[in-house]
């Protein structure tokens, strides 16, 4: 029999609607959602809404404008009518443009087929992507401990265990710290470097350790190099950003654009490796994120002519500014990348980063607690993507509170 068409709608009934707020949605809620609690980095919003003109040194972005090429070829995307969707992996200039930037950096060869990239809806997608595509119930992958804020959820939102690396004191994830963690349910360790939110910068030696520990134990690396052009003049080895893809291709190297050219709002990432977990990947994407956002696909293109060498210099002054006026003060691991630091609340203040932190926002500046980051609440983040004078006002008032 047909039903004949209800211009309303295939939900609409004669019933009248419950009230709103009649439908008992917490029950309805899955333990995942129920399991991922987001209060602590919510908390530090909420404060900093409450402050008329705070110093803001909690801010995870540049504080530089989008390039004017990268604009400019978004919006001719646009104009040019370049709005649906994209091929699953990504329009194919994008792609290969990503192939040659593996090339440079890693040596790896541009055609070889054993390899592909896709592009993804931000670094965030791309570590959704490859967690999706890895993990089962039971599985497990080793982050660091600090690690970004994503890491830990990465369990919840898969079914698979996330087993945590302490890094204290110096925040370096080397392969002493992680061979003692892996079990044989490990499917992958995942690096980041330089890191968030301890601007730590993996050397060549301990990177080639782990990609060692990692290929003994039949166990992927995936590297997170979201932060990979904010190195440091001190920080660089060969001229470029140390990644663990120069001593191996069956890793994966998971990158984004956002920070680079302060385009975070535009949702774009890749991933690179084998090519059967990047077509894993690409399936999930497809039935996920569909594609990554078309203009801004367009526009990024523009990007690899352009340095940003400029901007960085600027913030390894401003690192230099952070070591400087906090140093004498506090335990500070000295930044070799990205544009934060991780601060140790000297222990004789007797209290814990949230107390200091909150202490912090009293004073009107605004910075997170290490146990947004960590398992501990030692430390707090600070983010010298802010500019100089603010920053110096800052750090005064930091340096003050952390002298006690
Ligand atoms: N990885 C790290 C280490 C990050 O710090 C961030 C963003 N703060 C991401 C991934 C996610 O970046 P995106 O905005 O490109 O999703």
């Amino acid at each position: 029999m047909t039903m004949p068409a209800d211009p309303r709608g295939s939900l609409a009934t004669d019933a009248p609607h419950p009230p709103h707020g009649g439908l008992d949605v917490a029950a309805l809620l899955s333990a995942r959602s129920g399991s991922i609690d987001a209060s602590g980095i919510r908390r530090v919003f909420d404060l900093g809404a409450t402050l008329e003109n705070p110093i803001n040194l909690s801010i995870g972005q540049p504080d530089f404008p989008v390039p004017d090429p990268i604009k400019r070829a978004a919006i001719a995307a646009i104009e040019g009518d370049h709005n649906g969707y994209t091929p699953t992996q990504g329009i194919a200039p994008l792609r290969t443009a990503i192939r040659q930037l593996l090339h440079d950096r890693a040596g790896w060869a541009v055609d070889d087929p054993s390899i592909d990239a896709i592009v993804t809806s931000g670094t965030s997608g791309g570590l959704l992507l490859a967690a999706l595509a890895l993990l089962e119930a039971g599985d497990e992958i080793v982050v660091p401990d600090p690690y970004f804020v994503m890491y830990p959820q990465l369990g919840p939102l898969t079914g698979g265990r996330v087993t945590t690396c302490s890094t204290y004191p110096d925040f370096r994830m080397t392969a002493e710290r992680v061979e003692p963690l892996l079990t044989d349910r490990t499917k992958a360790v995942l690096l980041n470097s330089p890191s968030n939110p301890c601007g730590v910068v993996a050397t060549e030696s301990e990177l080639r350790d782990l990609v060692d520990l990692c290929r003994r134990r039949g166990v992927l690396l995936v590297s997170d190099e979201i932060y990979d052009e904010f190195v440091f003049d001190d920080a660089l080895e060969h001229g470029t950003c140390p990644t663990p893809a120069r001593f191996e291709e069956d890793l994966l190297v998971i990158g984004g654009f956002g920070k680079t050219y302060g385009c975070t709002g535009w949702r774009l990432g890749y991933a690179a490796g084998p090519k059967r977990l990047i077509a894993e990947m690409a399936k999930m994407q497809q039935y996920t994120f569909v594609c990554a956002p078309t203009p801004a696909q367009h526009g990024v293109l523009a990007s690899f002519d352009l340095s940003m060498r400029d901007h960085v210099d600027a913030y390894a002054r401003r690192r230099d500014l952070v070591v400087e006026m906090l140093g004498p003060h506090a335990e500070v691991a000295r930044p070799g990348g990205a544009f934060y630091a991780f601060v140790e609340v000297p222990p004789h203040l007797g209290m814990t980063g949230t107390e200091f932190v909150e202490r912090a926002v009293e004073k009107r500046v605004l910075t997170i607690p290490g146990q947004v980051f960590s398992t501990r609440d030692t430390h707090f983040r600070l983010s010298f993507a802010t500019a100089e004078d603010r920053l110096r006002e800052g750090l005064a008032i930091l340096a003050d509170l952390l002298q006690g």
